[in-house]
């Protein structure tokens, strides 16, 4: 006889995510895993006196998300600053104000969410911030973290003037008489944030379970935290150690561009330290280059000055293509999983030379190398994913024509190279395993959300809209698997999660509509009913009754 059930879940159709078996109507669980997942008839007869039921009126079950590319700890510690997320430009200073009056104490007001799209390509200016917070230092992180918004007194303490230059890897901005505007981009916004007060380690443990806690209500089990300095990992390390880290969480590890290869003993004696129960300090995360709207994102061809006329600028490539084949083959050598941060198509090629590089080097092993983002991707380089075994690490609320597309992005392009951007579809016609991530804080951490865009490559909340290269698009069940089994292979949890298959961890997300259902309406606006981390609800919402 088989053993009876810890926990039914019946009265919802089951999308699987497992090929062999895509559909059930039901699932058990046993010890922490799935017992069964078929027919309600069949998964019914492990019913015990004991067994838990819980009983849905429709929706759908799946495996839980697995988020392949998010700043969980950064982003729990924004949610506790002033924050611009989802405000409107106009509202910025009042919000910034508000935020300031309640926090007399404190001497730095330090936030970000705000959007680059408000401001032109010139940035915002501090002037704006100084009409309402004049005497303490203001520091607000643009929402894809590449640029700083800082007021008067900032540049004031910072010493930043019209003779100073621009940093390495940086660039401050400056009005027609030279003078800081207070925009800062990449390494220029550590002028200011180098003065900033650290959060202690109290903070950071508290922004690591405010930042799970954000991702569980959505639906996500799993995640890669993109980019973990030393002291983050220390406060996932102390929340694992008191059994408190529920999700399962790979931490890339910073390469710091400045450190050199002096880091590597450090970061290998990080990931020892860093492997304790839900915790695995496994990759390392580089950054190949900065963003597009910035005029930092490292491309093939110059960028447009905006008239069509080629300019001299192509980017920032953050390392040489030389170190950076070195800097991989070395974390290669070292058993890491290496995850890249590329937008521009230059950024991408010198990212597969460099895997291609380590192989050649090291011997191929089962990596998890990976590029995120992916913004342009030339032609010829998308079969080298597959032939490399490089994820495709997509974030494809990006994938639509907002305001990032429209005013900051075509207009500094050619036709043909606009055409590559976000390529999810053609990726995946090429073989390349295909990872969904949100970037949160960058963008919303929904999933719901991200598929939405994914499918139908529209902005979300508008019905006029026009498809942002159609071709592109990829189907629901495509998405879904991005989300879910193909995340869990770039964080090499696919053996345990990221499909309902008997024997497999019980992750799963409960959801109040079928998103299959052309009834459902918006996939954003579908809600997660209830969260479980090995059969245990993380999440539930409290109309639900779990038995
Ligand atoms: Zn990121």
């Amino acid at each position: 006889m088989t053993a009876e059930a810890d926990l039914l879940i019946l009265g919802a159709p089951v999308w699987t995510g497992d090929p062999a078996r895509p559909w059930a109507d039901a699932v058990a669980v046993r010890g922490g895993r799935v017992a069964a997942a078929g027919p309600e008839r069949e998964v019914a007869a492990l019913r015990g006196p004991a067994t838990r039921v819980l009983a849905l009126d429709g929706g759908l079950v799946l495996p839980g998300f697995a988020d392949a590319h998010v700043h969980t700890a950064a982003g729990g510690l924004e949610l506790a600053q002033c924050d611009l997320h989802g405000v409107e430009p106009e509202a910025y200073p009042a919000t910034v104000a508000r935020y300031a009056a309640e926090r007399p104490e404190a001497g730095w007001v330090l936030g970000g969410g705000w959007v680059m799209d408000a401001f032109g390509t010139a940035g915002p200016h501090r002037s704006v911030l100084d009409a309402v917070v004049a005497d303490r230092p203001v520091l607000l992180e643009s929402t894809d973290g590449h640029s700083a918004w800082v007021n008067s007194r900032a540049v004031e303490l910072a010493g930043i003037t019209r003779a100073t230059p621009d940093p390495p890897r940086g660039r401050v901005e400056r009005d027609a008489a030279g003078e800081p505007t207070g925009a800062l981009h990449e390494a220029a916004m550590d002028l200011v944030g180098d003065l900033a007060p650290d959060p202690g380690p109290a903070e950071w443990e508290a922004a690591v379970e405010r930042g799970q806690a954000h991702l569980h209500r959505l639906g996500i089990t799993a995640w890669q935290d993109a980019a973990v300095g030393p002291e983050m990992l220390a406060a996932y390390r102390a929340v694992a150690e008191r059994g408190r880290l529920t999700g399962r969480a790979v931490a890339a590890l910073r390469w710091d561009v400045d450190a050199g290869a002096a880091q590597l003993r450090d970061l290998v004696e990080h990931r020892r330290q860093g492997t304790l129960g839900r915790l695995r300090a496994s990759a390392v995360k580089i950054f190949a280059d900065g963003v597009f709207e910035n005029r930092t994102a490292s491309m093939l061809e110059p960028y447009l000055d905006g008239d069509g006329r080629p300019t001299t600028n192509r980017g920032i490539g953050m390392l040489g293509p030389e170190e950076l084949a070195r800097v991989v083959t070395a974390l290669d050598g070292e058993g890491f999983d290496v995850h890249v941060h590329a937008i521009g198509d230059r950024a991408v090629r010198d990212t597969l030379d460099a895997f291609a590089a380590a192989a050649a080097a090291n011997g191929r092993r089962d990596a998890r190398h990976q590029i995120a983002h992916l913004q342009f991707v030339h032609p010829a380089d998308r079969p080298r994913f597959r032939r490399l075994g490089v994820v495709a690490n997509a974030q494809p609320y990006w994938s639509c024509l907002d305001g990032y597309m429209r005013e900051l992005t075509l207009p500094f392009l050619d036709p043909e190279r606009a055409g590559w951007q976000y390529p999810w579809a053609s990726l995946r016609r090429a073989g390349a395993v295909l990872a969904f991530g949100s970037d949160w804080t960058v963008s919303t951490a929904n999933p719901l959300e991200e598929i939405e865009v994914a499918v139908g490559r529209l902005v979300p909340g508008d019905p006029d809209a026009e498809p942002f290269l159609p071709d592109e698009r990829v189907d629901l069940p495509a998405a879904l698997a991005a989300f879910t089994s193909g995340s869990a292979y770039a964080l090499r949890l696919e053996g345990q999660t990221g499909s309902i298959t008997p024997g497999k961890l019980a992750d799963l997300a409960v959801l109040d509509r079928d998103p299959f259902d052309p009834a459902a309406g918006p996939l954003g606006g579908v809600r997660v009913l209830a969260t479980l981390v090995e059969g245990e609800p993380v999440h539930a919402d409290p109309a639900l009754d779990l038995g």
